[in-house]
């Protein structure tokens, strides 16, 4: 069984949501359509690994890119809430790479197949802490970024997210439902390029978290 760490407590994993396409400087780069309501997929909760392990990339892939992300995590079982109040199921923040094996993604996508392998490989959902939503004045403006070996790659701020986490949320708990240890990737800003092999990541959440990943 997988856990996460919220507030210093290890807290059992649920399913593992992921919204794509939801930064418009994003769906440029990769000359995807602006989508209409929000892009789903899923991850198996097998593929999470915590800060402080290590990245291992899947030998059937040659161009793993890291998409850094804004993570929410979901305390309490609910069905069909409104944005206004889809906040109030919030019991966590973080920060974490949506791992995706593009060369796979693109021949899966030229197929009209589902992304699973592009997506779903042992330690494609990396995950730091989660903190108490108490501590975030506003989620929808929060900046966060991501540095490769010291390098900055990826800045991006919630305010540009096509579909805010409250709009997320309500949306999910519609058509899936959202159940307490339930976590949501809300998507990546641009700036999104290859990994290798010693790479040192370091996800940076302005004033809040800061966490470092290794690729073997
Ligand atoms: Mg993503």
């Amino acid at each position: 069984m997988k856990t996460i760490l919220v507030e210093g407590r290890e807290v059992a994993l649920s399913n593992i949501f992921c919204i794509g396409r939801n930064y418009a400087e994003h769906v440029k780069e990769l000359k995807n359509a602006k989508p209409t309501e929000p892009v789903v997929f899923l991850k198996p909760t097998s593929a999470l690994i915590q800060s402080g392990e290590n990245i291992t990339l899947p030998e059937y892939s040659h161009d793993v890119h890291h998409e850094c992300e804004l993570i929410i995590y979901i305390d309490k079982d609910v069905n069909s809430v409104s944005p206004q109040r889809a906040l109030d199921y919030v019991g966590g923040y973080a920060i974490g790479l949506d791992l995706t094996a593009r060369d796979v993604q693109s021949q899966l996508k030229t197929k009209g197949l589902p992304w699973t392998k592009a997506k779903g490989f042992r330690s494609a959902a990396c995950v730091s802490h989660f903190i108490s939503p108490k501590l975030i004045d506003d989620i929808n403006a929060q900046q966060f970024g991501l540095k490769v070996n010291g390098e900055l790659r990826q800045q991006g701020n919630t305010k540009d997210m096509m579909f805010p986490c409250a709009e997320i949320i309500s949306y999910l708990s519609e058509v899936y439902g959202l159940q307490a240890g339930d976590i949501i990737y809300t998507g990546t800003p641009a700036g999104v390029a290859a990994l290798k092999s010693g790479d040192e990541l370091e996800l940076i959440w302005t004033d809040k978290i800061d966490v470092k990943f290794k690729i073997a």
